[in-house]
């Protein structure tokens, strides 16, 4: 790559945690460590630093976060298919996010792709609604287990680009996207792939990407799966790997905050 770009490292918090309190209560912690950490510039000026609550919560961490005037941003888990307003119950458009003030999304994590069969006419849609609520977006990739283990792995997730890609445009892939690259068989397990291993996926992705159009050598592209505060700095020491998308350990303040710290 030209340059690494400003990594990211982002807390997926999933359904989680279970009450409003708890919700406000990480948030508080997280809002806490930062400021105890004078030494670090965490989401500042070289680290940009997110949680995605679930959309009951979004607005209240925000609101939490902005008025502790914390560098953390919120990220929303997921935008409804459909842009706009209108008749889709249940559903929250990237419009409404855009003026609610959210400005980033994930879209295609992997519990969406194999929970609720989200593939790849879904996912074209979303990215576009997306894009056209002006949102940057993580577009979420990864191999299961039996993928690898048939030595599928690179061609799935270049795959899982290519049927995506031509859904918005080049400019939007040079300044709306971001790739997670997250292992199915690491997500959740304990297992991460070895810094050896996601290297080289993210340095393929990278390869891939630039095919489309050699500026795309600048896109995020951030390994998620199973990341702790013991294997943070492996991975963040990688040339292609620019952050991570954290579960688990990003309901844990003290954790999410020591993974950051390695990047
Ligand atoms: P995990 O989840 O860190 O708990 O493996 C990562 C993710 O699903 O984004």
């Amino acid at each position: 790559p030209s340059s690494k770009p400003k990594p990211w490292v982002i807390g997926n918090w999933k359904m989680n945690p279970e009450t409003p309190m708890a919700q406000q209560q990480l948030t508080q912690q997280l809002i806490d460590q930062i400021i105890h950490d004078p030494a670090s510039d965490m989401g500042a000026t070289t680290l940009n630093l997110a949680v995605a609550p679930t959309f009951l919560h979004l607005l209240m961490v925000q609101q939490q976060l902005q008025q502790a005037k914390s560098p953390v941003q919120v990220v929303a888990q997921d935008v409804s298919r459909f842009a706009g307003t209108g008749a889709y119950t249940g559903d929250v458009s990237a419009q409404l996010l855009a003026s609610a003030g959210i400005t980033i999304t994930l879209i295609g994590h992997s519990e969406r792709r194999s929970l609720y069969a989200e593939g790849a006419v879904v996912l074209r849609e979303k990215l576009q609604a997306a894009v056209k609520a002006g949102l940057d977006i993580v577009f979420c990739i990864g191999e299961t287990l039996s993928e690898r283990e048939a030595g599928q792995a690179e061609q799935v997730v270049l795959q899982q680009i290519a049927e995506v890609f031509d859904s918005v445009s080049l400019q939007d892939w040079q300044q709306h996207l971001i790739i997670a690259y997250e292992p199915v068989w690491a997500i959740g397990t304990g297992k991460t792939a070895s810094p050896d291993d996601a290297e080289s996926m993210h340095a393929a992705i990278r390869t891939g990407l630039k095919k489309y159009h050699p500026s795309l050598v600048d896109v995020p592209i951030l390994y998620g799966g199973s990341v702790k505060p013991d294997n943070a700095a492996s991975l963040a020491a990688c040339a292609n790997i620019n952050g991570a998308l954290v579960g688990g350990a990003s309901l844990d303040a003290g954790s999410f905050i020591k993974i950051a710290q390695a990047f």
